[in-house]
């Protein structure tokens, strides 16, 4: 045992865990690709964290952490979380946080604009979730890109849906992860106003010592995410290539997307 964040802790990035005769999204894994996954890091003897928890002990709060520690987390709140990666945490003991849109969730009435992803979770399937001893984040009302609303909005999503979560669930909901991964200055102050104790972005690296907890880095896990790379990457190994055209994309379009906002190009709603 020895104190985080020493070695550096992969956090995984999951979405929907479905097969490609379910769904389109290059970013789903099929289940039994997940399955293989989990089984591998349960054989290598990895243990398993939530969001939180690690924030908590980066933030220096008290804990150790087992040397092969890595975090499983799901963004937007499918159904198939419930149906098919529930029971498979569960068979090897593992913690997940899953990061709920509220605005999307199944019974949440219907959506002002735009339409669900997929099949999404029940407030009853959430609550469940909970009990199992999985953490639930927040992943915003609408799902919009934070750093493109005016401050209101902004201020508006982030404390309506941290506070509709901790209602139904009767919980403290410490942390969220940024629709898209993206935020800023202005996002993260807002985080933390909301009372947020940390957030999650994507980035495709590892969280160093220093990292910001509002920018905790994740590591995008995908259908054509190999065996051989999911290897690779959840023992700090081979990062940078392995994620290389993400990262480049990804800063590519955060600079774009400054530009935008600053021309006062991006409408509500884009
Ligand atoms: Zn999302």
């Amino acid at each position: 045992m020895i104190a985080a964040p020493r070695p550096p802790v992969p956090i995984l990035m999951y979405h929907e865990i479905a097969g490609p005769a379910d769904t389109g999204s290059h970013l789903a894994v099929p289940p039994s690709q997940f399955a293989a996954q989990l089984g591998y890091l349960h054989d290598a003897g990895f243990h398993t964290v939530t969001a939180g928890t690690l924030a908590e002990i980066m933030n220096g709060g008290a804990g150790r952490l087992p040397d092969r520690t890595v975090v499983l987390t799901f963004d937007d709140g499918f159904e198939d979380f419930h149906r098919q990666a529930l029971p498979l945490l569960e068979r090897y003991g593992f913690t997940a946080t899953l990061y709920v849109t509220t605005g999307w969730v199944q019974d949440a009435g219907p959506l002002p604009a735009g339409q669900r992803p997929g099949r999404m979770l029940s407030w009853d399937q959430v609550a469940e979730v909970a009990d199992a001893g999985v953490e639930i984040g927040a992943h915003s009302q609408l799902h919009p890109q934070l750093d493109q609303l005016p401050r209101r909005r902004l201020r508006e999503e982030l404390r309506v849906s941290k506070a509709d979560l901790e209602d139904r669930l009767g919980r403290p909901v410490p942390g969220l992860a940024y629709p898209f991964g993206y935020s800023s200055a202005a996002v993260r102050e807002e985080a933390r106003d909301a009372g947020h104790g940390y957030a999650c972005a994507v980035g495709n690296t590892l969280p160093r010592p220093g990292t910001d907890p509002l920018a905790l880095p994740r590591l995008t896990v995908r259908r054509s995410t190999s065996m051989a790379a999911f290897r690779q990457f959840t023992n700090s190994r081979n990062i940078p290539m392995i994620f290389c055209k993400d990262r480049a994309l990804t800063k590519g379009y955060a600079m774009v997307r400054r530009t935008r906002a600053a021309l006062g190009q991006v409408r509500r709603g884009d």
